[in-house]
């Protein structure tokens, strides 16, 4: 008894120094083990300062959802005087309350002119699996169980709940092997910059991609498939954009074989692609959309499902059947999440927030445009405030660095050094900064990135140095 209290004291004291206690998620566990742990104890504006009194311009808005930075006070308020009032309700059994109408209110208000009707879960993960869920409801409901496979792409994300990692097609995001779903059908990621061919133009390449998506509808029988889900722009796969005219013909695939499209919007929607949503920008017609992140600015969870009045009507029908929808969150509709929510969208759609958005998104790709000459920098890609840069290793034949040198990782560490907190892929570095980023604010981000560059660019080259000098 005693001994053991004894070596849970000295484990405590350990743990208590590396923060040993937390599970991290989407983390390196080992690294943390290492003592490798920035702990974020304060955040102001676009900066987030650690625990050693380091200040960062955070250009991933944390997990891409401060869009409004790390203190906006007019949020802090609505979510403190909701607390204040009603901190907790939910949405079952005939209950609801004034913070979940009003929001659905105003984001069917804003929504494209088909979507009408609004489900809240707390998570970008929650919402995509409620619209599958939906998705495959609608169509039993239409006499037709078997249909129910989704569509996805590699490289997409969609979340990390059993069924939205199902059709996440990032491989090292997937975590136990329930993930891979007989469900589930993955088809290439856009990419023109990669998977274009020699001379092929956009569109033709859109096409391709198109033809790519109807053969695996076909290879399985369009009377099993439920959805194609898909991300407007790729964000975490490193700003994969759509070739010119893609979604147009997507949406004829899919209306071609009765297949309903879930756009997922969690990190395109809400200004960062400088439009509403990405589908207004790209010219989608979803039949379900999921917003999350910038909904409540990050400082709430709090996830959204917007869909038709067909659907709609479709789960009325059923659940008066069965007396209830088979369906609910216990926090789903949150009315703190509610209320910061309602507050973020007022000031999203403020004129004024809209023209200096759309000034600091000239002068982010004036920078991405001059950041394109770095030796390592195949290409640079933005929409709106949601930006990548490719790395390579050799510009004109686009060949990338080794796997084994890690290059983005060096990057990324080095920018955190140079006072820049962002997040990579293997072939990326990635950027979603607040959409409050000032225009100082970019000249310093990207002064630190090019410097990053430069310093990773020299040591690679030293290393490749090297390496030949040790075969000679
Ligand atoms: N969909 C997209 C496009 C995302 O980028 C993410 C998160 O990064 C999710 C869904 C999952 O959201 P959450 O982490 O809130 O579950």
């Amino acid at each position: 008894g005693f001994d053991v209290r004894n070596r849970k004291a000295r484990r405590m004291t350990a743990s208590a120094r590396h923060g040993l206690d937390l599970v991290h998620q989407f983390s390196d566990l080992q690294a943390h083990r290492n003592g490798e742990t920035t702990t974020i104890v304060r955040g102001e504006g676009v900066h987030v300062f650690d625990a050693e009194g380091n200040r960062y311009i955070d250009a991933m808005s944390g997990s891409s959802c401060a869009s409004l930075g790390f203190r906006d006070e007019r949020l802090v308020q609505a979510m403190t005087e909701q607390a204040g009032k009603l901190p907790y309700y939910h949405l079952f059994a005939q209950k609801s309350h004034e913070p979940a109408e009003r929001l659905a209110r105003q984001l069917s208000a804003m929504a494209p002119e088909h979507l009408n009707h609004v489900l809240f879960a707390n998570s970008g993960s929650e919402s995509n699996d409620a619209a599958i869920r939906i998705v495959r409801a609608v169509n039993i409901s239409r006499g037709k169980p078997e249909k129910r496979r989704v569509i996805a792409r590699h490289a997409g994300y969609h979340g990390s709940t059993t069924l939205s990692a199902s059709v996440t097609g990032q491989a090292h995001m997937r975590f136990g092997s329930d993930s891979v779903s007989p469900d589930v059908s993955f088809i290439p990621e856009v990419c023109h910059y990669r998977h274009g061919h020699d001379g092929e133009s956009e569109e033709a390449y859109a096409a391709r991609c198109a033809a790519e998506l109807e053969a695996a509808i076909l290879a399985v029988g369009p009377d099993t498939v439920a959805a194609f889900i898909a991300e407007p722009v790729m964000a975490s796969a490193g700003c994969l954009l759509p070739p010119k005219g893609y979604f147009q013909l997507v949406d004829e695939v899919l209306r071609r074989h009765d297949v309903a499209l879930i756009a997922d919007e969690v990190v395109c929607a809400l200004g960062r692609l400088d439009s509403p949503f990405g589908s207004t920008r790209y010219g989608l017609r979803p039949d379900l959309m999921t917003l999350a992140k910038p909904l409540t600015g990050g400082y709430f969870p709090l996830s959204a499902v917007l869909m038709t009045d067909e659907i709609y009507d479709t789960l009325t029908l059923e659940s008066a059947k069965s007396g209830l929808l088979g369906h609910g969150l216990t926090y789903g509709g949150h009315p703190i999440g509610c209320a910061v929510a309602s507050a973020a969208l007022e000031i999203y759609a403020q004129a004024d927030f809209r023209a200096n958005l759309h000034a600091t998104i000239a002068t982010f790709e004036r920078h991405l445009a001059a950041i394109a000459d770095c030796p390592i920098v195949g290409e640079t890609r933005n929409a709106g405030l949601l930006g990548a840069l490719e790395i390579v290793a050799d510009k004109t034949t686009r060949r990338r660095f080794d796997a084994m040198e890690n290059v983005t990782l060096k990057i990324g560490r080095a920018l955190q050094k140079n006072g820049v907190i962002t997040r990579w892929t293997r072939e990326t570095v990635n950027l979603c900064p607040p959409l409050v980023i000032s225009e100082d604010e970019l000249e310093v981000l990207f002064g630190a990135l090019r410097a990053s560059l430069d310093q990773v660019a020299a040591e690679v080259a030293h290393e490749v140095e090297e390496g030949q000098a040790s075969l000679a």
